[in-house]
């Protein structure tokens, strides 16, 4: 079954216009009374945050008054992305509207990156999905999904083109986030003609890409600074992994950050420093998160699919970038992860 406004697994080709149709009727239809709940999805990253709060203060441009946006999880949002307009939309999941009118979900592949407000998609009266993840399993009961869009925020864009909101500097700034965020400032294979001109579409409100990026990728504590160094020092490259296609890895524990005085989240960056190996093409980062379980970031230049992997061991993603929760030590989540490698091998 295709996507469509009755709900299902969404298209692989992304919405259809009645999907579209249907999304705009459920926020048109709204009451003026109508209570609002947006949701991203677990340790909110800057598409997550971006394309929700910047689609909120669409909402909010357009009426809407009982309006939340939050994610699962403890309320504290990345230093990064604390200065994001509309963040004082954001309540702690806790204070969230248990029965919302609509609920929009944002950048989640499936109900498991709600955690506990996995409930709102059925006490809401409607649940609204926009997402970009071609593993997205179609857990709403409307979806805009498109796996070509290189973020969430080029969908809800096209939601809010759709529902007559005027682009203004502090929606842009939101997405714009969103954007940079997804493509790794617009180096990856997904930055397309399109994603440049929806680039100019948000620059030409009068954001400044350079004070962004300087916040969101290239400003961190110098505690961090000593922590990646200790990380990265401990990274092992194993050539043969993946057919010889190349491995590199390394792990970060909760004792690495308290000894460097850090929050969780300086490890998002990690990643990139890692994949940078030339004589790797899979790269991964395992991240503690409890006493026995690992938030674990994978990324491949093309020979291997590691959503595929990341799949199999319980989590998702997309080709080129995916990850999974894993339990028990670091080395066998490394071992099972290299025990995938070689048949999610992507032809030549
Ligand atoms: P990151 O490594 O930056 O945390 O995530 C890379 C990609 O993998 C993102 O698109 C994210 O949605 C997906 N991803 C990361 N962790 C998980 C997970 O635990 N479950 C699922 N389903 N997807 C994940
Ligand atoms: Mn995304």
């Amino acid at each position: 079954m295709t996507g469509s406004a009755a709900g299902g697994p969404p298209a692989g080709a992304g919405p259809t216009d009645t999907d579209w149709a249907a999304a705009v009727a459920a926020v048109r239809g709204l009451p003026a009374t109508a209570r609002v709940l947006l949701i991203c999805h677990v340790n909110p990253d800057g598409d997550a945050l971006g394309s929700m709060l910047g689609f909120g203060l669409g909402l909010r441009r357009l009426g809407v008054r009982q309006l939340q946006a939050t994610f699962p999880g403890p309320p504290e949002v990345p230093e990064p992305f604390r200065w994001l307009p509309g963040s004082d939309l954001l309540v702690a999941q806790d204070d969230a509207y248990p029965d919302p009118d609509l609920v929009i979900c944002f950048d989640a592949a499936s109900e498991s990156r709600l955690g506990d407000l996995v409930d709102r998609l059925d006490k809401a009266g409607t649940a609204l999905v926009l997402d970009h993840h071609a593993s997205n399993t179609g857990f709403g009961g409307i979806h805009l999904v498109d796996p070509h869009a290189a973020a969430t925020s080029v969908v809800a864009l096209g939601l809010l083109d759709r529902l007559g909101v005027a682009l203004d500097a502090e929606i842009a700034a939101c997405l714009y986030v969103a954007l940079s965020t997804d493509t790794g400032s617009f180096r990856f294979e997904a930055t397309t003609p399109a994603v440049h001109e929806l680039a100019a579409r948000l620059l030409a409100t009068g954001i400044r890409p350079g004070e962004i990026s300087r916040q969101i990728f290239d400003t961190r504590p110098f505690g961090a600074v000593r922590l990646f160094g200790e990380v990265l020092g401990r990274a092992r490259l194993e050539p043969a992994a993946a057919a010889g296609h190349g491995l590199v890895w390394t792990y970060a524990t909760r004792d690495d950050l308290a000894r460097h005085d850090q929050p969780a989240y300086v490890l998002e960056a990690l990643i990139d420093s890692v994949r940078c190996t030339a004589e790797a093409d899979v790269s991964c980062v395992v991240k503690q998160a409890g006493d026995a379980e690992w938030a674990v970031s994978l990324r491949s230049k093309g020979a291997v699919d590691v959503s595929r992997v990341a799949t199999v061991l319980g989590g998702g993603g997309h080709r080129f970038a995916a990850g999974f929760t894993g339990r028990g030590t670091v080395d066998e989540v490394v071992e099972r992860i290299r025990a995938e490698l070689s048949g999610a091998l992507l032809p030549a």
